[in-house]
């Protein structure tokens, strides 16, 4: 298991940070996030996006439904648990296709995911610590991540 912290003070520098981490996902790859609301989860997914060449304008949380999907270099799927009310309406969505495809998926609110959560991934948790500062706590678990960890932030 690795392990490092980030510190940024402005959104732009959150989605520097999920820009960089977009070079180093590889199709298949989930990266889910934790943390309240208005931590940065959401303006993280906008600098993976842009890591991938999709405009980050069109990410926005998804509201009615749990995923959106972006096209980009890679696929970006993005699940949205926010509004969740039962772990069985993620079964409902097919997921399985979309986390074990050939896309990136990445999972604001991952915790509701509860056993259905692959147990290798990247976790990154967010953390309020001023008005515009954020601390990210990233978690590289499994084989396949272990490169991530060794990366400059
Ligand atoms: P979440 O998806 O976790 O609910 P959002 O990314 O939607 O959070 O919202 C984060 C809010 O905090 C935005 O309004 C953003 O402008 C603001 N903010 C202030 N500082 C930061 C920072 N360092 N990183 C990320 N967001 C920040
Ligand atoms: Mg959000």
């Amino acid at each position: 298991m690795n392990t490092f912290k980030v510190h940024t003070d402005s959104p732009q520098q959150t989605i520097r940070q999920g820009k960089h981490l977009a070079h180093f996902l590889r199709p298949g790859d989930i990266v889910c996030l934790f943390g309240d609301l208005g931590s940065g989860k959401t303006t993280f997914v906008k600098g993976l996006a842009e890591g991938l060449r999709i405009k980050k304008a069109r990410v926005v949380s998804p509201t009615f439904v749990l995923m959106n999907i972006y096209e980009g270099k890679l696929p970006l799927y993005h699940f949205d648990f926010y509004r969740l009310n039962e772990v069985s309406e993620i079964a409902l969505l097919g997921y399985e296709e979309f986390l074990y495809g050939q896309g990136i998926s990445v999972i604001e609110w991952a915790e509701r995911f509860k056993d259905l959560m692959p147990r290798e991934n990247v976790s990154i948790y967010f953390v309020h610590k001023g008005a515009h500062e954020r601390e990210l706590r990233f978690n590289a678990k499994g084989y396949r991540y272990k490169n991530i960890a060794r990366q400059k932030f």
